[in-house]
């Protein structure tokens, strides 16, 4: 594996990683969004499941309390928020597997299930910078990475 650190500094650039992100992504691909509350998961999470939909507008609700909303696009999105998840074994309910399948899973909250995970995970983990942006490192396989670099340029 290896990484690499984007500086996000405000909402926009968070939101535009989330939409250059589509290019990267193929069925089976597994995207960890990991940060405290407020890091930005969710925002990157809409902007990227927006862009696949080609639709500024649809509706993308929180996961919070259904644990996971599910989106029948071009390439089927899985949108899990684990924050309320109280077992890892409780994934298989909720059609984790399956969902890796079609297509590709989004998750907020990863730590509550990480022995479950795929191995070829991207983790995103977000860091609050002093002027009140945000730091990302990307960390996971190399060839997914070097896509990355490409798609954005750096
Ligand atoms: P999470 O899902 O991680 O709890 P949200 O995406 O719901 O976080 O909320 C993130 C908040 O931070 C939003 O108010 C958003 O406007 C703001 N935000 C998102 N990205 C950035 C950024 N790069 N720099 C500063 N603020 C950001
Ligand atoms: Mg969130």
């Amino acid at each position: 594996a290896s990484s690499l650190s984007i500086t996000l500094p405000d909402e926009a650039t968070t939101r535009q990683l989330g939409e250059d992100l589509v290019l990267a992504l193929k069925p089976g691909d597994c995207i960890a969004l990991q940060g405290d509350l407020g890091a930005g998961k969710s925002t990157l999470a809409r902007a990227l499941i927006r862009a696949l939909a080609e639709d500024a507008e649809l509706e993308v609700p929180s996961p919070t309390f259904t644990l996971v909303q599910v989106y029948d696009l071009r390439l089927p999105v899985a949108h899990f928020d684990l924050y309320r998840l109280g077992d890892s074994s409780e994934l298989d309910e909720l059609g984790f597997d399956e969902a890796l399948e079609e297509g590709v899973c989004l998750v907020e909250w990863p730590s509550q299930a990480e022995d479950r995970l795929p191995k070829q995970t991207l983790w995103l983990n977000y860091a609050f910078t002093p002027d009140g942006g945000r730091e990302l490192t990307l960390t996971g396989p190399t060839e997914k990475l070097s896509r990355i670099r490409r798609i954005l340029s750096i």
